[in-house]
């Protein structure tokens, strides 16, 4: 069962001081995170000790233990086999990495420890806000993503309440930490992606199977777009940055004229999308001269659309045959 998917829907906020609740849109949000707002009943600015964060919508539907397994939900990931069942977390260090990890002890800990890390699954707008993120933070810059939709074992048996966000941002948390022995899944608030949305924190053996397509999908963009950017990018004189050894890191050389261009079609874009997500997507997405001009475009529109036109990514989802777990 699909909930609607909605990035700009509005948020629920409860404040740990007053325990005021009440209802924010996002550019609210925005504001608040820069001063501007403030607790309509303590007058608590975003400052302040145990000022209002974002909470559970009362309405949502992963309240009800039923609902969870009979809802869909999806993850993002660059593996292309997520979740793997042969998972070796140790399969591509080297000899000298394994030794400078401590020796082959440290190293079985430490594969011990990723094996037992939980698995996250989430909201459709936690997924994507998820691959932004990461394509933001410049590791998964250009790697290919895959988007995944999780269907669970009707029998698994849901942890009571919910749990404020327990990860760190990479979202390490073992399943034994927030799975106590007889419960399969843990649903907890999401404050980093799709913020105030829940997300579940369960096991391989909580999933039946996942469906996949590879993000962002071919061909998904808008056309027009893609065409002008191309062209705004080729009017662009290319500018080779000189060969030669400077002495120090600073002053950055000024950003090239295509570069310059990539910046404005970004921003045009970014105007389409939450407040929320505009900066991971304008500084995730950026044009560098090494892009390919058509490439770049047509997956930059490609990632909108995810946003903007989620439809399409579920249709195809559909079309594809649910892989067992
Ligand atoms: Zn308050």
């Amino acid at each position: 069962m699909e909930r609607q998917i909605d990035f700009s829907r509005d948020r629920h906020m409860l404040c740990g001081r007053c325990d005021q609740r009440w209802v924010v849109d996002l550019d609210w949000i925005d504001r608040w995170e820069q001063g501007q707002e403030s607790c309509p009943g303590c007058g608590a600015t975003c400052e302040h000790e145990d000022s209002p964060r974002v909470t559970v919508d009362p309405d949502e539907p992963a309240l009800d233990d039923d609902q969870v397994a009979r809802l869909a939900w999806y993850h993002t990931s660059t593996h292309p086999d997520w979740p793997a069942r042969q998972f070796d977390p140790a399969a591509g260090l080297t000899a000298l990495t394994r030794s400078r990890m401590g020796g082959e002890e440290t190293v079985a800990e430490w594969v011990a420890y990723q094996r037992a890390k939980a698995l996250h699954v989430g909201t459709y707008e936690a997924a994507v806000h998820n691959m932004l993120r990461r394509i933001h933070d410049q590791a998964d810059h250009a790697s290919q993503f895959y988007l995944y939709r999780v269907r669970l074992k009707p029998s698994v048996v849901v942890r009571d309440g919910w749990l404020v966000d327990p990860s760190n941002f990479v979202g390490d948390v073992t399943l034994d930490a927030v799975c106590p022995p007889g419960v399969d899944v843990a649903r907890y608030l999401n404050y980093h992606e799709d913020p105030g949305g829940l997300s579940l924190a369960l096991g391989q053996d909580a999933i039946i199977s996942v469906q996949r397509v590879a993000v962002p999908l071919a061909d998904a963009g808008d056309d027009d777009w893609v065409r002008s950017a191309v062209a705004a990018l080729g009017d662009a004189p290319e500018v080779v940055a000189p060969a030669t050894k400077r002495r120090s890191l600073f002053p950055l050389p000024p950003p090239s004229p295509r570069i310059r261009a990539g910046q404005e079609l970004m921003t045009t874009l970014a105007g389409r999308l939450p407040v929320n997500l505009r900066d991971q997507f304008t500084w995730g997405a950026a044009f560098d001269d090494e892009d390919d001009p058509a490439r770049w475009a047509r997956r930059t529109s490609g990632l909108l659309e995810l946003i903007v036109h989620p439809g399409a990514a579920l249709a195809a989802l559909d079309g594809e045959e649910p892989r067992p777990v």
